[in-house]
């Protein structure tokens, strides 16, 4: 039987990223994706994810301050750009941005408070309702071409890589270590096994051989099909003049008669919009599904129709019709916190939330020092038992 010390099921950003950092240090590890690494199905593929400081929760910002250098890294490693600095704007009253100004002072990162109507002189491409938060060293980071980079780094320091290998289930093995089993009977054996699994988790989790009172103690996940849109700019423009955004606003719900809290998120399309685009989405407006395994990647018109009029309304840089759309996966967590959590041999890795691609070259050194036992996370990423 085949076997490696450690193995790693999901090759998004998260199993990628831990599967380079092991086998860089000297690690045997084997990475097995179902599918291909940061295939259309799962939450990694796309040139274009939001690199921001702003946190409200100040382990988080500082977070960031430590994924930024590992970003530098990979990319001199690699010989790719996969960072664009273009700066990041947040507002809106439930954005809170003097809040988000204050963590941002206490973590070292620069920023600026600009006040309403100079946003409106500076950033004429956007229609801004409050004051903004600033982030200049903000910008992009290409998810895809960082899962490329770390399975070829991983490869390159000796992991094996097995694409289309679907593990059925991890089961204990007769002496030591995990039996890791596929859809097709193949078996590999492991001392170590992390789960980075993405929006299959809550499918798969069941099957890893995990204590009873661990799997209690995991909080609900909730996998949504998000949609993302992407809107054309108006000639003068293009990717580099447009920082990122956050807008989180109220705004009145006619059918359930109240207001309803809505986070918008927009930045540059990059090489996927053929870098001639905005790429705009309603945070959490996707529809709930069981798992992974039942999404149809349709998109919801009335989800296309919501975005259209808010880009008419907050957008006038951009032409407000869509010339391309797709469908993505968020994990989600109750408190948005990510779980990084080693039970005997199994650390489960669930990084998601819409929010973990920043983190992504990070969250495999901080996953592979929970799985080696060299190194620790911070108290939210723990499950409490
Ligand atoms: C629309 C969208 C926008 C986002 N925007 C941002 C942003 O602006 N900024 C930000 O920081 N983050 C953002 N994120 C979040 C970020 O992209 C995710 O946190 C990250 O991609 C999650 O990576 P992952 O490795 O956990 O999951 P995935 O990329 O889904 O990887 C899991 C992998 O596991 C494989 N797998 C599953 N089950 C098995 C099995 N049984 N056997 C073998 N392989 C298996 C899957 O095929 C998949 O390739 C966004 C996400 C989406 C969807």
């Amino acid at each position: 039987m085949e076997s490696s010390k450690y193995v790693v099921i999901g090759a998004g950003l998260m199993g990628s990223s831990t599967a380079w950092h092991l086998a860089s240090g000297g690690q045997e590890v084997t990475l097995l994706e179902r599918d291909v690494p940061a295939g259309a199905f799962g939450s990694s593929h796309g040139s274009s994810r939001i690199f921001r400081y702003a946190y409200p929760n100040e382990t988080y910002a500082r977070l960031v301050k430590e994924a930024a250098p590992l970003w530098s890294q990979l990319e001199r490693e690699s010989e790719r750009t996969l960072f664009q600095q273009v700066g990041a704007l947040d507002f809106g009253a439930e954005r809170n941005p003097t809040h988000l100004s204050e963590v941002l002072d206490r973590v070292g990162i620069e920023h600026r408070l600009v006040e309403v109507e100079e946003a409106r002189e500076r950033w004429p491409q956007y229609a801004f309702d409050t004051d903004v938060m600033w982030q200049p060293t903000a910008g992009v980071v290409d998810a895809e071409g960082a899962v490329d980079a770390m399975v070829t780094l991983a490869a390159k320091a000796g992991a094996q890589v097995h694409t289309h290998w679907e593990v059925a289930e991890v089961v204990e093995a007769p002496t030591t270590g995990y039996i890791v089993r596929s859809t097709e009977g193949r078996e590999i054996h492991a001392a170590e096994v992390i789960v980075a699994a993405g929006g299959w988790l809550p499918n798969i989790l069941r099957r890893l051989s995990l204590p009873k009172g661990f799997l209690d103690a995991l909080p609900t996940f909730e996998v949504r099909q998000e949609q993302v849109f992407h809107f054309p700019y108006e000639e003068v423009l293009d990717d580099a003049d447009w920082p990122t955004l956050i807008h989180m606003f109220r705004e009145g719900d006619a059918l359930r008669g109240d207001e309803t809290k809505r986070a918008i998120y927009a930045l540059p399309g990059g090489r996927n919009a053929e870098n001639r685009g905005l790429k705009v989405a309603l945070h959490n407006g996707g529809k709930v599904l069981p798992s992974a395994a039942q999404q149809d990647g349709k998109v919801d018109p009335r989800n296309r129709d919501w975005v259209t009029r808010y880009v008419e309304r907050y957008v006038p840089g951009v032409v407000p019709e869509p010339y391309a759309e797709a469908t993505c996966l968020f994990t989600n967590t109750p408190t948005e916190d990510f779980i990084i959590e080693r039970v005997d041999g199994i650390t489960v890795v669930s990084t998601c939330s819409g929010h973990g691609a920043k983190f992504g070259p990070l969250i495999g050194l901080l996953a592979s020092g929970v799985a080696t036992g060299n190194g620790s996370v911070p108290q939210e990423f723990r499950v409490p038992r």
